[in-house]
């Protein structure tokens, strides 16, 4: 039997139909125009009917349907917050269902990108790991003896607003606290950092001229570059940077004990330097028993791991 799996993004959503073993048989994406739960289920409706048409199947043959938000949600398919889409309280799982005639489970986002790991990429294979992403944002996911931690009230695996510098002198982020992981390493993070040291340092400085003139040109890739021609103002943001997510990693390894640390996202995929820098500091401050254990490796499914895992997920919901 296969189920579907839907990707949901800020600006498209992505249907596949994916068998038991975690292949996507067919896949369609359509472009959100509108971002109000009807449009986007509209939208979702037509991905899925072309992904399914894609892959021969009548509806019958697929079951349910499994779809990853951004965002917070809570039990009985409700979106409660999700930033993305400008969405608060919205029954989506209920509304899925009534337009896709199908079960519909709904979750978060990582948490299905982990799942499709744990299945079918980089985390195959064993019962325990530990997922982290670090693209815009920075996300985790925990499966301890084969299971997804989801918390008493669904919110675990908020990684990136674990604090590295608690009280007044954190940097602000964007969850509304102070000195949050992912203040000082999410890609829009560090996006304004260099924006700020931009404007802080004027010409001269390598980061400026690979602004050339626009300083949102700047991406994390340019960080890395700047960092390691010897910029001192990008060197010091990346390497804090390193610095922080290392050592956070390293304190979560020693925590969970996993058989694989599983690195991916934006920011890890364009700066390779960056990811052999975290992983070396990962080795250096994990403790020794702990890092015996642990394999690290990065996410092997791409783009694709939200929709397998979305769809995996999707077959305790038919
Ligand atoms: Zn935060």
């Amino acid at each position: 039997v296969h189920t579907l799996g839907i990707d949901l993004g800020g600006t498209y959503a992505r249907a596949g139909v994916v068998d038991a073993e975690g292949r996507i048989v067919a896949a369609a994406k359509t472009a959100l125009t509108q971002r109000t739960p009807e449009a986007v289920v509209a939208a979702i409706q037509g991905a899925a009917k072309d992904a399914l048409s894609l892959a021969k199947e009548t509806s019958a043959e697929v079951a349910s349907c499994g779809i990853g938000v951004a965002g917070q949600l809570r039990p009985g398919g409700f979106v409660s917050v999700a930033p993305n889409l400008g969405w608060r309280d919205v029954p989506f799982g209920q509304l899925l269902a009534a337009a896709l005639g199908r079960n519909v489970r709904v979750v978060n986002d990582l948490a299905a990108a982990a799942w499709g790991e744990f299945s079918s990429g980089a985390g195959r294979g064993v019962n325990d790991i530990f997922v982290v992403f670090v693209g815009s944002g920075v996300g985790s996911s925990i499966i301890s003896g084969g299971r997804q931690l989801h918390g008493s009230t669904g919110v675990a695996g908020e990684f990136g607003h674990t604090k590295v510098v608690p009280g007044a002198a954190g940097r602000q982020c964007g969850c509304g606290e102070r000195g949050c992981l992912e203040a000082y390493v999410g890609g829009h993070n560090l996006n304004r950092q260099m924006r700020e040291a931009v404007e802080r340092l004027g010409a001269g400085t390598r980061l400026f001229d690979l602004a050339a003139g626009d300083v949102s040109r700047l991406t994390s890739a340019s960080l890395e570059e700047a960092a390691l021609g010897g910029d001192p103002a990008a060197k010091e943001i990346y390497d804090t940077a390193a610095l922080y997510l290392g050592v956070a990693v390293a304190n979560m390894v020693t925590v969970l004990n996993p058989a694989r640390l599983i690195l991916g996202g934006g920011v890890i995929n364009h700066c390779p330097a960056l990811r052999q820098r975290v992983e070396d500091h990962v080795m250096a401050f994990t403790n020794a028993n702990a890092r015996a254990a642990v394999q690290v490796k990065t996410a092997a499914l791409g783009d694709d791991s939200g929709l397998i895992g979305a769809a995996l997920l999707a077959r305790s919901a038919a």
